[in-house]
């Protein structure tokens, strides 16, 4: 048995990862300041007799003993990183140096969950781990995906200096329940519309592209990550290289739930990328032949159900 630490395991990702990891046997301490995640997300965890949860902050240094660290604290929509610019980069700069010093002092293997908006809006397509990204760094994603630049860096740095054992990973768009139902990611915000008959809103022209992955592959691929061998350190991208428009993401999310809502269009936010696609090669071949089983059609389903039984509770 091991004990591991999961910072913002309250949140999407973080909670199924609890509990991937719990029923692998471990003993799970999940840290969050629930600024986007929720109790409730984890609640049918809390019986468990090896899970353990602490409010906390991780711009602030945290000391425990554990054997592993996954660090997914970090709000990930644009709305909420763009909350709180200022917050978002000591959330992701300062997380970074206070979890890689507690690596560092009790010899955890340690999981940065880095992301495909270090790429930016990407001149190369699709992305492989090797192209350095076309990033602006002074615009309103900027907190984000230079905070996230920048833990790489940390990460590289203290392996580099410190021989602590890292791993990082780029996740690029995932999407399944427990999603904040209000966050304004693309996925929630279409089939909360969808659901409610309301007008479905299309950024832009809607023929931007995103590839989207089911969160059961992310914590399929991340779980494997860091059990990989130990010279492979990554960034490795964890993502479905199926690519849609956002027009046709409407589309399939209009008829899956068989809605009668309309598209409206709004302008396209500063700096969005117009295309986003992972190039999976060396997580497939680095993580046991790790690639996506989750296809959009099937993992929808799954959210869409998620989102009707949370509006019918009056959520
Ligand atoms: P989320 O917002 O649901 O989860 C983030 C969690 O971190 C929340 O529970 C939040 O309360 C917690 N948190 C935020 N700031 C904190 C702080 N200062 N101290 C302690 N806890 C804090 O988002 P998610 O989609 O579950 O993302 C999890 C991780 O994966 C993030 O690091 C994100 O950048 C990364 N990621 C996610 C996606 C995606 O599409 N979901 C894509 C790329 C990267
Ligand atoms: N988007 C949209 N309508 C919405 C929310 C988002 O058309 O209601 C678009 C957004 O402009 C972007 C894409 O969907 O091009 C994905 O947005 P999201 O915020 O989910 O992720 P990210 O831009 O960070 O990849």
């Amino acid at each position: 048995m091991k004990r591991i630490l999961v910072t913002g395991g309250a949140g999407f990702v973080g909670s199924h990862l609890c509990e991937r990891l719990l029923k692998e046997g471990n003993e799970v301490i999940c840290l969050d300041n629930y600024f986007t995640g929720s109790k409730r997300n984890i609640e049918h965890l809390m019986d468990h007799h090896y899970f353990e949860l602490v409010r906390h902050d991780v711009t602030s240094p945290y000391m425990i003993e554990v054997d592993e660290i996954y660090n997914l604290a970090c709000p990930a929509s644009p709305v909420h990183y763009q909350y709180n610019p200022i917050k978002t980069t000591k959330t992701s700069v300062m997380g970074a140096i206070n979890m890689l010093g507690l690596a560092k002092r009790v010899k955890a293997k340690i999981l940065q969950a880095s992301t495909s908006e270090v790429y930016g809006d990407p001149t190369v397509h699709p992305q492989k781990e090797s192209y350095w990204g076309n990033v602006n760094p002074i615009g309103l994603r900027s907190c984000y995906d230079e905070g996230k630049r920048c833990a790489e860096t940390l990460f590289m740095d203290y392996h580099i200096q410190n021989q602590v054992k890292i791993k990082i990973i780029r996740i690029f768009n995932t999407y399944g329940p427990r999603m904040h139902p209000q966050d304004g990611r693309v996925v929630s915000n279409f089939i909360v519309q969808a659901l409610k008959g309301d007008d479905i809103t299309i950024f832009g022209d809607g023929l931007q592209t995103r590839s989207f992955q089911y969160v059961d592959d992310l914590v399929e691929g991340t779980v494997r990550m860091m059990n990989s061998r130990e010279g492979f350190l990554g960034p490795v991208n964890i993502g479905n290289p199926n690519e849609f428009t956002m027009l046709q993401l409407a589309q399939e999310v209009i008829d899956l739930t068989g809605s009668k809502s309309k598209l409206t269009f709004k302008p396209l936010p500063q700096d969005d990328p117009m295309q986003r696609q992972p190039d999976i090669s060396l997580a497939y071949k680095e993580l046991n032949g790790w690639e996506p089983k989750v296809q959009l059609k099937e993992g929808l389903r799954h959210t869409i159900e998620y989102f009707d039984n949370l509006l019918k509770e009056g959520y």
